[in-house]
């Protein structure tokens, strides 16, 4: 353990599948806990934890996930997609080989992935209702959509901090913005989720969903913010 680490451990990444040290200089273990080996962070190896425990043969299904930030999944999926929302392009429409698309109005044609996937996607999404009920459209009956956002601990309504007007965003609440790998670099956070987020969830997919909580520090999962949902399309 080096002397700026506040932890340090060894264990099994998922990610990239090997024995490998989890360590992390800071106590925000969300972001700072990474594998030595993979770089991931804790909530990429929680999802992908649940990949290989409950979708077993995952590898062989086909896979759509939407803006990814690594290639962490599409390393191991045979039949993997993935796509980007581009404000300027056309939804369906290539950029360089990636396909534009907008979560809330998808162009693939009903029943067409056994498992969907997005990271942190949707607390960034104006209208998650319209989004989460088109993703259970393209999945095939038993199909999945597998995702992390931020559900809060202490906020017992989920509510917007931003609207789309006319095209135009409207500040609900004062701006906050995360990590974007695309565009300009930051991501503007639309929703904060709290307590009522399965029941939300349920609304606007009329399936289920089950949320996974893990503290394992021998799969390098531990930190805050790291469930992983599971909506069923049934
Ligand atoms: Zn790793």
């Amino acid at each position: 353990m080096a002397e700026n680490d506040v932890i340090a451990n060894g264990g099994y990444c998922h990610c990239c599948r090997t024995e490998t040290i989890f360590k992390s200089s800071n106590s925000w273990l969300r972001d700072y806990y990474i594998c030595k080996n993979c770089k991931s962070i804790p909530r990429q190896r929680h999802l992908q934890f649940i990949l290989d425990k409950y979708f077993i043969g995952w590898e062989d299904l086909k896979l759509h996930e939407s803006s990814p930030s690594n290639d962490l999944i599409s390393r191991y999926c045979k039949s993997y997609s993935t796509s980007q929302f581009f404000s300027d392009v056309s939804y369906g429409a290539e950029v360089k080989g990636v396909r534009c698309e907008n979560l809330e109005s998808l162009t693939f044609a009903d029943n067409t992935f056994d498992i969907f996937i997005t990271q942190d996607v949707f607390e960034h999404i104006f209208n998650p209702n319209l989004a989460a009920s088109e993703i259970m459209r393209v999945l095939k009956p038993g199909g999945a959509h597998v995702f992390t956002a931020p559900k809060h601990k202490g906020i017992l309504k989920s509510y917007p901090r931003a609207k789309l007007v006319n095209g135009q965003v409207v500040n609900i609440l004062d701006e906050q913005f995360h990590g974007n790998p695309i565009g300009d670099g930051r991501s503007l956070v639309t929703w904060d989720y709290g307590d009522d987020f399965e029941c939300f969830l349920f609304e606007w997919t009329k399936c289920p969903t089950t949320t996974y909580v893990t503290r394992d520090r021998r799969l390098g999962i531990d930190g805050e913010y790291l469930e992983v949902f599971v909506t069923r399309k049934i």
